[in-house]
């Protein structure tokens, strides 16, 4: 695409132009903010008063190329390869799903119950970027939090984004449906999970910017065997759990039912569902008896 002038504000025209109909343009307007922060460092203000300074080829390059991946629908926080998650700076790429509010919610539930004091031994199944686990760490400062992944590029990822936050997390490659016990028994205080749960079956309502740009493997679960992962997750965790100890999971609202079952199947008490802010069930929480 040809910029008709490298004037600032004629670029911001054609970018806006270029998306129209694409996005909201409430959309469109937090897309140029975020876009010129990076590539220029201006803020809002100083796009306004900027609006008469050319732009250099090499920025107008980057300008273009962003233009281009929002046309195709590429999440921005793909673009830039980074996001926050609850006041944690997350890097990610095309291994690791881009972190949802839902999540921020299932963090702030652990904080609030801090289940078994302060010196906690928590572990995130199915990391991703590390999000759940750095974000626990970085406000539990006394917890040993661990955290694993089937993906190796997930878990170089995760390593990579606890050091920008300066959190001291073990990150293991782990297949969680494998017979490796890779922890003792009875050792950890706390236990979270955010596994794949989209049903195959659902992939025909999803937008092209979730299908076409994050990591199905992080996703998609058999319409067959929707709780898969659960079934292990569970399953360890009751053997990982000190007694007493509790596991929290995100689901898929659809399976609530069937999930409940598999908690009192495997042995769990005081199983509680929580809504997310969009008034689906999209938490359970179980403890491992005492005795
Ligand atoms: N909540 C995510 C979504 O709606 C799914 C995350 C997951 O499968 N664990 O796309």
């Amino acid at each position: 695409m040809k910029f008709p002038s490298n004037r600032l504000d004629s670029i911001i025209k054609v970018f806006r132009n270029q998306l129209s109909g694409l996005y909201p343009e409430n959309e469109i307007t937090s897309f140029i903010a975020i876009s010129f922060k990076k590539i220029l460092d201006f803020s809002r203000i100083d796009l306004i008063l900027n609006a008469e300074q050319n732009i250099n080829e090499s920025d107008l390059l980057k300008i273009n190329t962003v233009i281009k991946e929002l046309k195709h629908f590429k999440p921005i926080q793909y673009v830039f390869g980074r996001t926050i998650f609850m006041d944690c700076i997350i890097n990610i790429n095309a291994s690791v799903l881009i972190p949802r509010p839902e999540t921020e919610e299932l963090v702030s539930l652990v904080l609030k119950e801090k289940v078994g004091g302060d010196d906690l031994k928590i572990l995130d199944i199915a990391s991703g970027s590390g999000c759940i686990a750095i974000a626990l760490k970085k406000h539990l400062q006394n917890a040993i939090v661990y955290g694993t992944d089937i993906s190796s590029e997930a878990i170089e990822i995760a390593k990579e984004n606890a050091l920008i936050n300066d959190t001291n997390i073990s990150f293991y490659l782990h297949d969680i449906t494998s017979n490796e016990n890779i922890f003792q028994d009875s050792f950890f205080d706390i236990i979270i999970s955010n596994p794949p749960y989209v049903l195959e079956s659902e992939k025909l309502e999803m937008h092209p910017n979730v299908l076409n740009f994050e990591p199905h493997i992080a996703l998609f679960v058999p319409n067959e065997d929707p709780l898969i992962f659960y079934q292990y997750i569970l399953q360890k965790g009751i053997k990982w759990l000190k007694p007493g100890g509790a596991l929290y999971v995100e689901l898929n609202s659809s399976q609530f039912n069937k999930l409940y079952s598999v908690f009192k199947q495997l042995g769990y008490i005081s199983i509680v569902k929580q809504k997310d802010i969009n008034g689906k069930i999209r938490f359970i929480k179980g403890e491992k008896p005492l005795i």
